[in-house]
């Protein structure tokens, strides 16, 4: 989406270890009608799909998740990071390696919130390894219920997660994907 590509060009920020700051208008301060676009985009995507629910991640995910779920008129559930080991049998929960910090942590769905015969859309805003994005797949299908597919706002194509999804048969739609960042270069989208 090239409103997208540009915001990032414009006002994004490259840090070490490949890491895209993009916090002036997706991840801490949000732009509002520019994530509504990318909401209208994902609905264009995926309007025939017959979405149940959204699922998406704390917390960065969750104002995309919801602005996204008014266009299909669905909840929006939202995984929760824990650091308790006693997690109860009420959840599905999954491991998370962290991209940005580098710890591992769990993420935790309450089973009543996705249920057998829900049709998940996943949202979140970007993907590197792909450890969030498996994790939350993994929690629907523990739940008998059907990824339909995962729309994220900044794939890093570079980085193995999304190739490796996709082998395993699953539809991502990024609106942004970065073939590679560097200092010298700068940020390059794919064609
Ligand atoms: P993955 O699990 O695919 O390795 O990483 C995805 C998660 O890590 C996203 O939910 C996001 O919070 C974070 N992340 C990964 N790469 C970046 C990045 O370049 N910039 C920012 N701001 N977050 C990132």
């Amino acid at each position: 989406m090239k409103l997208l590509e540009e915001r990032i060009l414009k006002d994004g920020k490259i840090l070490p270890g490949d890491v895209l700051k993009v916090d002036s208008f997706l991840n801490h301060q949000i732009d509002v009608s520019l994530i509504n676009e990318c909401g209208k985009e994902w609905y264009r995507l995926f309007e025939n799909e017959g979405v149940t629910k959204i699922l998406t991640i704390e917390a960065s995910g969750i104002g995309i998740a919801c602005i996204t779920a008014l266009n299909f008129g669905v909840p929006v559930v939202y995984a929760k990071k824990s650091k308790s080991h006693n997690i109860a049998g009420d959840c599905y929960s999954s491991k998370v390696v962290s991209y940005t910090h580098g710890h591992t942590y769990d993420v935790l769905v309450y089973k009543k919130y996705i249920e057998k015969g829900d049709r998940v859309l996943i949202i979140d805003d970007f993907l590197a390894n792909g450890s969030a994005l498996k994790a939350l797949i993994a929690i629907t299908e523990r739940a008998g219920a059907t990824v339909v597919g995962a729309g994220i706002a900044v794939e890093k194509v570079f980085q193995e997660g999304g190739n490796d999804i996709r082998a395993r048969g699953y539809r991502i739609e990024s609106l942004a994907k970065i073939s590679s960042i560097s200092a010298e270069n700068g940020i390059k989208f794919c064609d």
